[in-house]
């Protein structure tokens, strides 16, 4: 016990030297993320205190909605309260019902399978592969033909008997999954596919927007997300229709009349507040320099870690360009061992890395759902992935270049 400990911190020594180094001026503790504001947001937000348009009505919600859609290469955003209530009206707009199954990535926020059960189904988990940490795409097709088949009443799974809707594809850390793969996979078996871009604001895959890759998206503004608005999310979009519906949906179904309260089904208090979208208004306004700069970051974790043997400071795929919203070391499977000794000494110094999320299928939640029998490549991913600190301003707090090789 005592040896393998010391060859654990043995492994772990030359990873926290180099973060030590490259952070030194960093302040402590040094969060793994931090949103960052100026003048932009106080202006917005205090125009709304000043104006009194706080709430559901005011022009920021609209403005921000535009310049998502801009940004994000869709016709439609539609703001909502938060990333998980994207997720479940993207479910509800696809026409996800109670007792389907949707695909998701075990791998993945815990939100992305909660927002599934509130849409009243069942998340059905998949195997992630170790390039994109992404849905392994072969191996999903290869489940699908073991375990599904397609019938006029849909893709139905011959084991549980329930139907099988959807998708989710979640871009993590902001590399964006292999969507054209991904599209074609959800095409052959007739069901829809939701992108969870809650981490990819700001990536391209192809040059397309993560966002737009999708039959529908959704985005989250929580505050340790690329942009924030203290809490919120976006349901974005190509078709007018879809996006009526989830307007309608996230704003209480309440019909447009002068005086009375007519609502014309069971609809959700979803909306963001005026309040909440001033700030992304301000926000969105910086995501192309925060974008860069955290492109730069990555660049530094790279060159100050690439060398150490063990591990890797994970790259953008080849197709694809990253907002890096979280920087990624991913150790080696003989240097798995290495992760806690690591989180251990990093977390001690005041520098906040953290492990990846625990995979869905060993929460005791999900942990009887329908899944691929093997998902051995997200549990060792689970087993091997740290993220760095990876605020935008990081950039500025760096030792310069090349100190921290002296
Ligand atoms: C943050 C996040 C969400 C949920 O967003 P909230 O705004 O916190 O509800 C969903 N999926 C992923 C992958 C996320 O990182």
């Amino acid at each position: 016990m005592a040896a393998v400990k010391a060859e654990a911190s043995e492994l772990a020594a030359p990873w926290v030297a180099a973060l030590e180094a490259l952070l030194a001026d960093a302040p402590r503790p040094l969060p793994l993320h931090a949103p960052q504001f100026d003048a932009a947001e106080e202006r917005l937000v205090a125009d709304c205190v000043s104006t009194a348009w706080v709430s559901s009505v005011g022009a920021y919600v609209g403005e921000f909605a535009d310049q998502l859609a801009l940004t994000c290469g869709v016709n439609h955003a539609v703001p909502c309260i938060n990333g998980t209530a994207a997720l479940h009206m993207c479910c509800h707009l696809l026409g996800v019902a109670p007792g389907d199954e949707v695909l998701l990535p075990t791998l993945t926020f815990v939100a992305t399978a909660n927002a599934v059960v509130h849409a009243g189904a069942i998340p059905h988990l998949v195997e992630s592969e170790p390039a994109r940490l992404s849905i392994d795409v072969d191996k999903l097709d290869e489940h699908l033909a073991a375990c599904a088949k397609r019938t006029e009443a849909g893709l139905i799974n011959r084991h549980t008997g329930r139907r099988i809707a959807a998708l989710i594809v979640v871009h993590i850390f902001g590399h964006p999954a292999d969507m054209d793969r991904l599209r074609d996979l959800a095409d052959r078996w007739g069901i829809a596919l939701i992108e969870d871009a809650a981490e990819a604001l700001g990536s391209t895959y192809k040059d397309r927007p993560a966002g737009s890759l999708a039959d529908a998206a959704a985005l989250s503004f929580n505050g340790n997300k690329i942009i924030t608005t203290g809490s919120g999310g976006a349901i974005l979009c190509q078709d007018a229709t879809l996006a009526a519906r989830a307007t309608h949906l996230t704003t209480t179904a309440k019909v447009a009349e002068r005086y009375e309260f007519v609502h014309d089904e069971v609809g959700y208090n979803y909306r963001l507040s005026n309040l909440h979208a001033a700030l992304g208004v301000a926000q969105l306004g910086k995501l192309p320099q925060f974008v860069a700069d955290k492109r730069l970051l990555a660049a530094r974790y790279t060159d100050a870690l690439g060398a150490i043997d063990g591990g890797s400071v994970l790259q953008e795929p080849a197709d694809s360009a990253s907002n890096y919203w979280l920087n990624a070391v991913v150790l080696d499977e003989d240097s798995a061992d290495a992760r806690d000794a690591i989180l251990d000494r990093t977390n001690d110094l005041g520098i906040l890395t953290r492990p990846l999320w625990r995979p869905m299928h060993l929460l005791p939640m999900y942990a009887d759902n329908p899944r691929m029998s093997d998902l051995s490549v997200a549990e060792s991913l689970y087993r091997r992935v740290i993220n760095l600190p990876s605020s935008p301003a990081l950039l500025q707090q760096l030792a310069p270049a090349g100190r921290q090789h002296d």
